[in-house]
């Protein structure tokens, strides 16, 4: 690949992406960070789904995630609940006003047409490859789906996380979550 034509056409996808993510948020009084997060949090799985996996999803400061927080919280589109087994845990969930601004709104209608019509599987795998290596070369967190992590075992019909021992479904592996390995 050339990377200064490909840099060229991340470029320009990334600036149309930010316009499309700024008109659909619009509909519904939010700003892209909001529409991220809101992604997020419907598809990390109960490890993840704190302030803490949010501000590292985004990359942004504490303040930022915060008040992105808050904003979905006093739009109602996010609320929180108590841990089953630990009262002093919380999880941040859609709410059902949440799951429907967000099916509205992401992808943006226009660039879920567009994608839409592509028929090469193969761009996925290049975005995905491209991903890992910048994020290996940021040291950041991967964020990958839970059934591709070095620590999700297979015990039979059954999956555990290495990590913290506990059960995995199989609608927990299909999430992502910020331990990921
Ligand atoms: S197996 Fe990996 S991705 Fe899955 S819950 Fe454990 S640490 Fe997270």
């Amino acid at each position: 690949m050339d990377p200064h034509r490909s840099y060229e056409l991340l470029e320009r996808l990334g600036n149309l992406l930010r316009a499309e993510e700024r008109r659909a948020g619009q509909a519904h009084g939010l700003q892209p960070v909001h529409l991220h997060a809101l992604s997020y949090l419907a598809r990390c799985n109960r490890y993840s789904d704190s302030p803490a996996g949010v501000t590292a999803y985004l990359g942004v400061t504490k303040g930022t995630a915060s008040q992105t927080l808050r904003r979905l919280q006093d739009k109602q589109l996010v609320r929180t609940r108590p841990d089953r087994e630990d009262g002093r845990r919380q999880h941040l969930t859609l709410t059902a006003k949440g799951k429907r601004v967000l099916a509205a709104a992401v992808p943006p209608p226009a660039i879920r047409s567009a994608l839409a019509g592509l028929t090469s599987a193969k761009g996925e795998s290049v975005l995905e490859e491209l991903l890992r290596r910048l994020q290996r070369e940021n040291d950041s967190r991967s964020f990958g789906v839970c059934h591709s992590c070095r620590h999700h075992l297979r015990r039979g019909a059954r999956s555990e996380c290495g990590l913290t021992g506990e059960a995995l479904s199989p609608a927990d592996a299909e999430l992502i979550c910020r331990e990921h390995e």
